[in-house]
């Protein structure tokens, strides 16, 4: 059924009793030309784009919970391209890209909010490394603008200009940067792909990697052994348990991310803001709560809940940025389970057993990637070479050396 103006209203005056499920409960079936593996955003844009784009709709999609259950629907719901590194610019803006014509093409509203997206600075260096940001994003295309305070001061009056030890002395604007709604994208895409014949089975974990001869053969499930000619994982966090089902060991540590919602209030954050002194990023919700996150909890787990160090650093963070966040209550907070990899960014890639493919390496900013994540692992996995703007993302980096150190930190896993 196509979502309309027309649809709506004809709805509405017959009792909403003709809507159609957006996706069919499908049963696992016998084998597959294509099993995915995860029913996040990037595991159900992968579905999608194989059908769409290389018409490879013999996929199933199986979830061991309910779509989205991860975290696409546990993110804070930011999008931006405001990368430095050549690997990162080119992949992250041609997400941005189909982010500007993602609710056309699925026919689905997923309140893609192009707000702005504002990095603080609070130092002369820390501006001069945003204007070289900035320069290396508009040589590539993307918009950015280097502002002064005053410019930062007529967007966001209500942040502390004048802190003793955290001055802001600028920042840097993405303005088609902003926000999506975290759990329509993946409803979405899911709706998308069931519609071009993707199955999408949920409550079906995957416990094992059928191989044979060095080659993928299909997987064993909590509903059963399905075969397949190509098994694609995208498991975000999960992703060092599933490759170590098929004998790998990823450069992946999994680490929990917390978020944070307050009571609501009128409209005043009317953009992203992020903390140039600290990990803290904040934007405000339609329904009037303040929606923040900081760093991970820095210490590896499988759980998706965090702990209240984390919450006490996060909120610093916001109070040093924002004091009036101190007059505010958290209703609601939760944890993700991050797949940090040691460079930063991501892997989009072939393993060493033919016919299973891997996608993970996310850290704290997969959501914004969800688009172009799913068009490059379908491409990869229907073409078998990997997509020209996710180029970089080879598994084998970490023994070349080719790092793409966005932050310029070194190898470890506790990345901005
Ligand atoms: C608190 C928080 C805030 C974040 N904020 C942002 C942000 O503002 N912007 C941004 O760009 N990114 C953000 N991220 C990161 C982003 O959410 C993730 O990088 C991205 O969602 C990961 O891809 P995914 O959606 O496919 O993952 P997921 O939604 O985690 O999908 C993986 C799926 O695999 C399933 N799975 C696991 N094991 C199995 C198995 N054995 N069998 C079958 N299924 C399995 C899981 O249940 C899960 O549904 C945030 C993350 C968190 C936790």
């Amino acid at each position: 059924m196509r979502y309309s103006a027309l649809a709506l209203a004809w709805n509405a005056v017959t009792g909403n009793r003709n809507w159609t499920p957006a996706w069919r409960d499908a049963a696992p079936r016998e084998s597959y030309d294509v099993l995915v593996i995860g029913g996040g955003g990037h595991g159900l844009a992968t579905a999608y784009y194989l059908a769409k784009e290389h018409g490879i709709a013999n996929v199933a999609v199986l979830e061991k919970s309910w779509i989205g259950s991860g975290n696409a629907g546990r993110n804070t719901t930011i999008i931006r391209s405001n990368y430095l590194m050549q690997g990162n610019i080119p992949f992250y803006e041609w997400s941005m890209r189909l982010w500007e014509s993602l609710e056309k093409d699925l026919n689905y509203n997923a309140m893609v909010s192009q707000r702005g997206v504002l990095n603080l600075c609070h130092s002369d260096v820390q501006r001069d490394a945003f204007a070289r940001r900035g320069n290396a994003m508009r040589l590539n295309g993307v918009d950015a603008d280097l502002l002064d305070r005053d410019q930062v001061r007529a967007l966001v009056p209500y942040l502390d200009f004048d802190s003793a030890r955290f001055p802001i002395h600028g920042g840097l604007m993405q303005r088609r940067g902003g926000t999506a709604r975290h759990d329509a994208v993946v409803w979405g895409y899911a709706r998308g792909a069931d519609r071009r014949g993707v199955d999408i089975v949920q409550n079906c974990e995957v416990t094992g990697i059928r191989r044979e001869n060095g080659r993928v053969t299909g997987v064993e499930t909590t509903r059963g052994a399905v075969g397949a000619g190509k098994v694609a994982l995208a498991v975000a966090g999960s992703s060092s348990r599933l490759a170590a089902m098929a004998g790998l060991r990823l450069p992946i540590e999994s680490h929990v991310l917390q978020a944070f919602v307050s009571e609501g209030i009128k409209p005043l954050v009317h953009h992203v803001v992020t903390f140039g002194a600290g990990h803290f990023y904040i934007s405000q919700s339609d329904k009037g709560g303040l929606v923040f996150g900081g760093d991970i909890d820095g210490y590896n787990s499988y759980a998706q809940r965090g702990n209240l160090p984390t919450v006490e650093d996060v909120c610093e963070g916001g109070m040093a940025m924002m004091p009036l966040i101190g007059r505010l209550r958290i209703v609601r907070s939760w944890g993700g389970l991050m797949d940090m990899s040691m460079d930063g960014s991501p892997i989009i890639d072939r393993t060493p057993v033919q016919g299973l493919y891997l996608n993970t390496g996310w850290c704290y900013g997969g959501f914004k990637a969800t688009p172009a994540s799913g068009w490059c692992f379908a491409h990869l996995i229907a073409r078998d070479e990997p997509h020209p703007v996710a180029a970089a993302y080879r598994l084998d980096r970490f023994t070349t050396g080719a790092l793409i150190d966005e932050r310029g930190a070194g190898a470890q896993p506790n990345l901005h």
